[in-house]
Order: C-alpha cells, then structure tokens, then sequence
C-alpha cells in the first residue's frame, strides 16, 4: 500500500531504527539525519517517515508532508547557521540525475559556495 514501509528500502530502516544514522530533528512524519558522505559542511537528509519512492509520488499523495520535508529543510538551515550565507535543496529524482536511494528525500546543503548548474 502506498506509503508503507518497504523491507528492502535503507530510509525505511533508518526510519525504523534499524540503521544507525546521526539524527538532528524529527517529528511525527519526518526525520533528518546527516548524509553519510557528505558533499559540503552541512549535508542533511530529511525524508518522510512514510515510503515514498520519490519527491514527485509523495507530493501527488500528501502533498502536506512534501510541504513539510521544505518547511523542516529551512529550519535545519536555520539552525546550522547556513540560511545567511545561502543554501540548497535538491531532490534527486531517477537514476539519472543521481537517485540512488528510492524514498523520497531531500538534500539540505550548505556550507559553502555552491556553483549553478549542477553536475
Ligand atoms: P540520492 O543519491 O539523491 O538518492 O541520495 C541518497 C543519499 O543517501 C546519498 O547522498 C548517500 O550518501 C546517502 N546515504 C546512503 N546511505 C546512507 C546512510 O546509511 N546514512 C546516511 N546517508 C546515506
């Protein structure tokens, strides 16, 4: 059923503690947690607890939650002191613009200067 936990899935078992990761903020749908191969001074996950494969099939489903994984991302920013300077959010959506792991997430990175376009 949509949105259920999927056995194989890696966010799925971070969600459920079965992975450890370095979590800095959860609430009752959402968790964040640094990336395990950071890609600047702050480089945080925040993901739904709920499985979703993607940005794109968790908005079309709860919108609010998508809504959610923004407001969380601007918050950590906040908090990480990276909102001055400036910062990104990115999802990766299909392989080939990187996703590699198939639960919707967002990437917060910041930290330092980030160049436009992307790899
Ligand atoms: P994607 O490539 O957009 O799907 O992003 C997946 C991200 O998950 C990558 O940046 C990985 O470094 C990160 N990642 C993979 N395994 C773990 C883990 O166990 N803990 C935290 N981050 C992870």
């Amino acid at each position: 059923m949509a949105g259920e936990p999927q056995a194989d899935c890696l966010f799925c078992k971070i969600v459920a503690g079965e992975v450890p990761a370095t979590v800095v903020r959860e609430t009752e749908t959402a968790v964040a947690f640094r990336d395990i191969n950071p890609q600047a001074p702050t480089h945080v996950l925040v993901i739904p607890r709920a499985h979703y494969p993607d940005a794109a099939t968790l908005a079309a489903a709860e919108p609010e939650m998508a809504a959610e994984l923004l407001l969380l991302a601007g918050e950590i920013a906040a908090d990480e002191k990276v909102d001055g300077t400036g910062y990104r959010v990115v999802f990766n959506t299909g392989a080939g613009a990187g996703q590699t792991v198939f639960h919707a997430h967002a990437h917060l990175l910041g930290g330092r200067g980030l160049e436009w376009p992307p790899g």
